[in-house]
């Protein structure tokens, strides 16, 4: 069995789940590369609770976990299945780190089939998510990343969907397209670690721009497992495709264990979406 690679994907807009731009593109392109998993786990921003836990329902629901989009938003199913046995194996990598087995509360929430839409339209893939404990530091979420990388070579896809930066409350709506100077700064420093060292990533709090591009550390820290499972084997990220949203988002993704796409290639100069996120928005 192949390795896999892992990914973190800066997913923004939950319009992105029904549009086609160069973001939606480079996550399709990544999805077509990869070997097929056996199953993919996900850490996603909006699984932010006071507990590590895996969700283990054989046929997680579609969760939508935003106000203010379309209906057809709302519409959306993402039917993959789940893969209850999945628990067993992360809390035996993970351990002493406890991991809860959630049978009924999450399922598959927007920051997942956002992505997966585009990546693994099929939804035939089982889908599992991991999620993201609040009560903890910097350090849990790297060496629980760090602890998951075996994963990859057992033929499960990780994938962190987050933003690098992600400010709603400094959105601006005449920047569909850009970046505000400090995003781009600490933006740019995530990428560079990234690139060159991705266990010191979590060196980015010191940063002088932290507070503005993480208010809150509910979309960086899925950046975290995918650096700690880089670092735990020694490799570095790739960039598949990055840019700016409304200022204050940055859409940067990573991979990491595979050839970066060709940025020239086929989707990637598609225009950005140029609408801005409804009123009241939470994206
Ligand atoms: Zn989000």
């Amino acid at each position: 069995m192949s390795v896999m690679p892992a990914a973190f994907i800066g997913h923004g807009n939950p319009m992105n789940a029904l549009e086609r731009n160069r973001y939606t593109e480079a996550w399709r392109a990544f999805g077509r590369s990869v070997p097929r998993p056996r199953a993919i786990l996900v850490v996603s921003a909006h699984w932010y609770v006071h507990a590590t836990a895996v969700t283990t329902m054989p046929r997680p629901r579609t969760i939508h976990d935003f106000f203010g989009f379309p209906r057809e938003l709302f519409d959306v199913r993402y039917e993959a299945p789940g893969l209850p046995g999945l628990h067993e194996e992360v809390a035996d990598l993970v351990s002493p780190t406890w991991v809860g087995a959630d049978l009924d509360s999450w399922g598959i929430d927007h920051g997942t089939w956002s992505v997966l839409l585009h990546a693994f339209p099929e939804a035939d893939v089982p889908v599992v998510q991991l999620s993201i404990n609040a009560l903890k530091p910097v350090d849990y979420h790297l060496q629980l990343g760090a602890a998951l990388a075996p994963l990859r070579e057992d033929g499960v896809l990780v994938i962190g969907s987050g933003n690098v930066v992600h400010n709603l409350a400094g959105v601006s709506r005449a920047m569909p397209d850009a970046g505000f100077d400090w995003a781009r700064r600490f933006d740019e420093a995530a990428t560079e670690l990234m690139r060159a060292d991705p266990a010191a990533v979590g060196r980015l709090d010191g940063h002088r721009d932290f507070d503005l591009a993480v208010p809150t550390p509910d979309h960086f820290l899925p950046l975290l497992y995918v650096a700690g499972m880089a670092g735990a084997t020694g490799t570095t990220a790739d960039v598949l495709v990055n840019g700016y949203t409304y200022g204050s988002l940055s859409m940067t993704a990573f991979t990491v264990g595979m050839d970066p796409p060709r940025s020239d290639g086929p989707g990637f100069a598609a225009p950005l979406p140029d609408e801005p996120p409804p009123d009241g928005a939470n994206i």
